[in-house]
């Protein structure tokens, strides 16, 4: 049973938003910005935001060396380079909007590993660098010249530097973005799960964290922005989820003698130090199909496959205790750029933004923000 006042001020808007990850906090701070008066509401079913933007790696990247040379097979070079450029800018955009100091962001470069079946990837550095000078005006890629300093095991046939690279804190990414919606008088409601919404009505049924209430919102406009998690919502979508595992090591006895973001395996795999411990993960694609899920759960075998790197390829004949582990869901697609689009008179959705929200997430939001006004 509602009162007057709560059913008068609490329960209709003229945006409502679909889940606080990058994206959702991204969108609904663009569209405030842009219609001050807008009345903006958020709904995410955490307690406080539990998609992929808060357990993902933290690295402010946009494509390794293999994983650019890999999306040629699927691309064009235009296609190609739009898609670097859409990542390299977005990086860019957060770090004037937010400031290095408060992403937590360091400019420590990205590094890619490559071992003897994808060493050829290193006679194409000319050439890629070649399709990315309009936009970085310098060389992107070039190889280190001593990759013994890093103290890897001899499985490294190379290392290739990307300068324009660097690593930041995703927690503290999405608090400014929290912070900034607050200071905008957004609306954020935490514990309430979406179940249905009525597209075409902008009806949204929402049920709180112990599943006894359901409460029928109403918006002029809805934005769905709940990734991965976007299937029940929208069932039409062709979304596919996809896990990766993140392992924390304790803090380390001896000085790590690296710093940066570092890729292995066509991107796979990554790895960063963070306050003198491991970070490793990924390496979904040792177990593709099972990872297809959105069950927050490790999988022993990617576990013993990280974990075995670590040993005898990151830090051979040091010891290492693990201290964390985590997983994450991402969105995948026949296509590696996001969806977004209007899939009711008034609902739109941005979703599918793969290993790569940190840098797309905040451009994304701002297209979806657009594409509201327009409808
Ligand atoms: C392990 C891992 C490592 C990664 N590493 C990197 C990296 O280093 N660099 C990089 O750029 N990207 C990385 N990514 C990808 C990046 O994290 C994602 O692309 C990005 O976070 C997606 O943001 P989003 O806002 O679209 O989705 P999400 O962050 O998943 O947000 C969706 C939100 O919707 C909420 N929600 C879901 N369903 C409902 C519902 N029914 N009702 C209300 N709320 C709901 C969820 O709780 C969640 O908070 C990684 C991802 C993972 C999993």
């Amino acid at each position: 049973m509602f009162s007057y006042w709560e059913q008068k001020n609490f329960f209709n808007y003229d945006l409502i938003v679909i889940g606080s990850g990058f994206t959702g906090l991204s969108t609904a701070i663009h569209f405030k910005k842009d219609h001050p008066k807008a009345s903006v509401l958020i709904l995410e079913k955490g307690v406080f935001p539990t998609g992929a933007s808060t357990k993902n790696a933290g690295f402010a990247c946009f494509g390794s060396l293999t994983e650019i040379l890999d999306d040629f097979w699927k691309m064009t070079p235009e296609e190609v380079f739009e898609l670097v450029k859409r990542r390299y800018r977005g990086l860019r955009q957060i770090r004037k909007n937010f400031g290095d100091a408060t992403l937590k962001y360091k400019p420590n470069h990205g590094y890619e590993l490559l071992e003897a079946e994808n060493a050829a990837a290193a006679d194409q550095i000319r050439e890629v660098n070649k399709l990315l000078k309009a936009l970085f005006k310098k060389d992107v890629f070039s190889l280190v010249k001593k990759p013994q300093k890093f103290g890897f095991s001899d499985r490294i046939k190379f290392v290739v530097e990307n300068k324009f690279e660097g690593e930041l804190d995703p927690g503290a990414y999405l608090g400014a973005l929290w912070e900034k919606a607050s200071e905008l008088g957004i609306r954020i409601l935490t514990g309430v799960a979406v179940v249905e919404i009525q597209k075409e009505e902008g009806v949204v049924l929402a049920e709180n964290l112990a599943k006894n209430r359901i409460f029928e919102f109403k918006a002029e406009k809805v934005a769905i922005c709940t990734n991965a998690f976007s299937k029940k919502l929208w069932p039409e979508s062709d979304l596919e989820p996809g896990r990766g595992l993140v392992l924390l090591s304790k803090p380390l006895a001896e000085k790590i003698p690296w710093k940066g973001s570092f890729h292995m395996d066509k991107g796979y795999v990554y790895f960063r130090e963070i306050d003198g411990r491991l970070l490793l993960g990924g390496a979904r694609n040792k177990d593709f199909e099972k990872e297809k899920t959105l069950e927050f759960e490790t999988n022993p075998k990617i576990k013993a496959h990280l974990q075995n790197l670590a040993k005898e390829v990151i830090f051979p004949g040091r010891k290492l205790e693990w201290e964390m582990e985590w997983t994450g869901i991402m969105a995948f697609g026949p296509k590696k750029s996001p969806l977004i689009q209007t899939i009711g008179k008034r609902t739109a959705v941005a979703v599918r933004l793969g290993g790569m929200g940190v840098a797309i997430g905040w451009q994304v939001g701002k297209e979806l923000s657009r594409l509201l006004s327009k409808m």
